[in-house]
């Protein structure tokens, strides 16, 4: 089975916008098994995206076309569509009457230019959008399969995943697709894909990596006749990864780093505080982005200067005029001091230099020293963080996230004084 993808829109021509939905959706087409040989980008112009499509539907067994189902005059995806089918236009009953319904609620009359939108070649069936006005397409036509989605990002991704995956998957065989995503953090991309090198191969169900900033993706995407089976095969290929790196898994899907801190924090009833210099709030920011945070998080200091550093976490000055600020015994103090002033069980203490200036030879631009102390020991850690100020400071809040997490997993601070 191969498809072909045909972004539709003159913004994309003009790189005023990046196809992240047609990459999004050439990698998921990737793990069913489906081949993606050709992908093309075409403007806001009648006769050029006909043309597309029809070259498109030349070669592969089915298109999928993203974009211009809008409401303005240079949305013109249905009408290409007609084109092609050699249908007219008709209007869709229930998605005008939905359309309808929509606008009622929010106090307004529909135009007629919105109308458009409920309009579909005669034998082409709307695909829902639970999250925009514009219904999608789908079509088969002289045996082949043909999809419109809108453009934005948050309607095209759960359409195609509802609408167009499944769809393309009964083709080719297996009746449904599950996927889950392992996130892990603590090793890097190429070292978690060296010793996965042969599950990678897998046909079905597939292990694809994917490297995020500070951590690493695998995604297990299966194929199977019911959905028992294919999470089966999941929890099978889930176990066989586990056994290799299950010390770096910190969660599963959407489960981001920082919800993992807070619900350990939370079950071990420990509080925590935090002392940030390079990191500006980051730390604070991403841990208060957890409902519930405040169960364990008490708050935390900007200490950017050297005279706060002193004067709120008591950093020692002769520390600061010995060592400097990023130094292993001001990360120390700053996390020791974090607890000791704010009170609580953990304290976090980040220094370093974010650049792109203040880089020496013996302290590099991306140098972080992160102290973590609880009442068991203070540890310090420090890393050479690659790339830009942004970039560096999400690094060391994630490294920082990284430590705390397997500190309170392993019971305490003392456990992370271990080779
Ligand atoms: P459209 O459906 O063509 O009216 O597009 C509406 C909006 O969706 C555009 O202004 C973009 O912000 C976004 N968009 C359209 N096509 C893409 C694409 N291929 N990838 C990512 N975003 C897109
Ligand atoms: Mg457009």
């Amino acid at each position: 089975m191969t498809v072909e993808i045909i972004s539709i829109g003159t913004e994309l021509l003009l790189g005023q916008i990046v196809d992240t939905n047609a990459a999004w959706l050439s990698a998921r087409l990737a793990e069913v098994g489906i081949e993606v040989y050709r992908r093309t980008t075409v403007g806001d112009n009648l006769m050029r995206i006909v043309a597309a499509l029809r070259e498109a539907l030349e070669r592969a067994d089915g298109v999928i076309a993203i974009g211009g189902l809008g409401p303005t005059d240079d949305d013109l995806t249905r009408e290409a569509f007609a084109n092609i089918m050699g249908e007219p236009l008709v209007l869709d009953a229930s998605e005008a009457e939905r359309l309808k319904a929509f606008f009622a609620a929010r106090g307004r009359t529909i135009t007629e230019r919105q109308l458009r939108q409920a309009m579909r070649p005669a034998s082409a069936q709307p695909i829902p959008n639970p999250n925009g006005t514009a219904p999608g397409l789908y079509a088969e036509w002289n045996g082949k399969l043909m999809f419109a989605l809108p453009g934005p990002p948050n309607e095209f991704v759960p359409m195609a995943t509802n609408a167009v995956l499944p769809r393309l998957a009964e083709r080719t065989g297996g009746r449904v697709i599950r996927s889950r995503v392992l996130r892990l953090c603590g090793i890097g991309e190429s070292d978690a894909e060296a010793q996965l090198s042969d599950l990678i191969q897998s046909e079905n169900p597939t292990l694809a990596p994917l490297a995020k900033l500070g951590e690493v993706h695998f995604r297990i995407t299966a194929r199977a006749d019911s959905p028992d089976l294919a999470e089966h095969m999941i929890a099978q290929m889930e176990h066989a990864v586990r056994e290799r790196l299950g010390a770096f898994i910190f969660g599963v899907d959407e489960t981001t780093l920082e919800q993992v801190v807070v619900q350990h924090l939370i079950e071990a009833g420990q509080s925590l505080a935090v002392a940030e210099s390079c990191t500006g709030g980051l730390l604070g920011h991403r841990i208060t982005s957890v409902p519930g945070s405040s169960e364990v998080f008490l708050g935390g200091v900007i200490s950017y200067s050297n005279a706060l550093k002193e004067a709120l976490l008591g950093v020692p000055r002769s520390v600061l005029e010995t060592h400097g600020a990023v130094s292993e015994p001001t990360a120390r103090a700053m996390a020791e001091g974090a607890r000791e002033r704010l009170g609580s069980w953990w304290g976090i203490g980040i220094t370093g230099i974010a650049g792109p200036s203040g880089g020496t030879p013996d302290k590099p631009v991306g140098l972080v020293y992160i102290g973590v102390s609880d009442p068991t020991a203070t540890v310090v850690k420090s890393q050479v963080f690659p790339g830009d100020r942004a970039t560096v400071k999400y690094r060391a809040t994630q490294y920082a996230l990284w430590l705390l997490y397997q500190g309170v997993k392993q019971g305490g601070c003392d456990s992370l004084l271990q080779p």
